[in-house]
């Protein structure tokens, strides 16, 4: 095997509810507030989309997923020879990490982001320079700084998985205007359709000008099609070309092609998640403790501590599983009645920062 899997250990899902009851000896309801899911669930017509293709399971799905990516394109108004699919965001990154990265590469990107980035270099035997966040921000200067005549692939991550927070427009084309045009620019907009900053980037516009600037995306937050698996990157056409000789013949399901399709169709009902998220993201942020958060446009908030194992603990006697981190907990956005519970606890703990 290669070396370098010894340095990496298997995604640790953290304990079920079962488990956390047993564990810290709990009554009642647990709701599972650890993994930014979107827990109003999809658009209602998706489950329609699936039923209709109940009777092919025995097919292979169509490679390429062409019934979404004739979708896709149209809702994004792009050409579509610029998309490629993968079983969810996570593969996308594997696939990319694999055609780009050969041992002793460099890739740079932030410390407290997404970990699949640096997962899938140091598998590839490449080398991962995580340049520290400021104030739960990346610090583009400090990437621009870091990036030498070894770095193949720059990760960046907006809105931030886990503190929330994004860089706008302006600072982006700033960025990408200085980084040498060799160099892809890996842009994860995974929480994208919860934004609602008017300064966030329009990255698509952006390809335009800059055209090793690279957008990901996936159906599994906001579309809440989270166990579907779905995500796609749009990039320069060619260099798509490439990627896909990469991909799995049948990487997507025919499932979630169509699950995909009817939640890309119905954009109403992703603006009344957005909205509705937005609206319980406010009532975090309108406590006085929410001195200690990360300001969010996602649908999570970051909250520092210096003793997260309390506030971990607290929140969930409320009932909610959270996602601990050495800093600070993140909590996924819940049900009117989980946040309510969650900000009760937030107003009363002792930070000590
Ligand atoms: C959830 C998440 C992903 C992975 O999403 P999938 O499509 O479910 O694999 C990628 N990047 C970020 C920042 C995420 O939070």
């Amino acid at each position: 095997m290669k070396e370098q899997i010894n340095q990496l250990s298997a995604y640790e899902p953290g304990l079920s509810p079962r488990g956390l009851k047993e564990k810290y000896g709990l009554e009642g309801e647990l709701y599972k507030l650890a993994s930014n899911e979107n827990l109003y669930g999809p658009s209602p017509k998706v489950k329609d989309a699936i039923s209709e293709h109940l009777d092919e399971l025995f097919y292979y799905p169509e490679t390429g997923s062409p019934t979404l990516r004739e979708v896709l394109s149209q809702h994004l108004n792009i050409d579509a020879d610029r998309i490629l699919f993968g079983a969810g965001l996570d593969e996308v990154i594997l696939m990319i990490s694999r055609a780009v990265l050969t041992p002793g590469d460099k890739i740079v990107t932030s410390e407290m982001t997404f970990g699949q980035y640096y997962h899938n270099a140091i598998v590839e035997a490449a080398t991962v320079i995580q340049v520290p966040l400021r104030e739960g921000q990346f610090d583009l200067e400090g990437i621009l700084q870091a990036v030498d005549d070894d770095t193949k692939l720059i990760w960046l991550c907006n809105p931030n998985n886990p503190t929330g927070t994004y860089f706008t427009h302006e600072e982006l084309r700033n960025f990408l205007s200085r980084v040498p045009n060799h160099i892809p620019v890996m842009i994860d907009e995974a929480y994208f359709e919860f934004v609602t900053a008017e300064d966030f980037p329009d990255t698509l516009a952006l390809q335009e000008e800059f055209d090793n600037a690279f957008l990901l995306r996936t159906f599994s937050k906001a579309y809440g099609l989270a166990g579907m698996r779905i995500g796609y990157v749009v990039a320069n056409s060619e260099a798509v070309k490439k990627y896909n000789i990469i991909r799995p013949p049948f990487n997507v399901g025919r499932l979630s092609e169509h699950a995909a399709v009817a939640a890309c169709k119905d954009q109403d009902y992703l603006a009344q998640i957005r909205e509705r998220n937005a609206h319980e993201r406010d009532k975090f942020f309108q406590i006085p403790e929410s001195r200690h958060f990360y300001p969010s446009q996602t649908n999570f908030v970051f909250v520092r501590t210096s003793h997260p194992h309390e506030l971990f603990k607290q929140l969930l006697s409320a009932g909610c599983i959270t996602r601990e981190f050495p800093n600070g907990v993140r909590i996924t956005i819940g049900f009117l009645e989980q946040n309510d519970r969650m900000i009760e606890v937030l107003r009363q703990f002792e930070y000590d920062e």
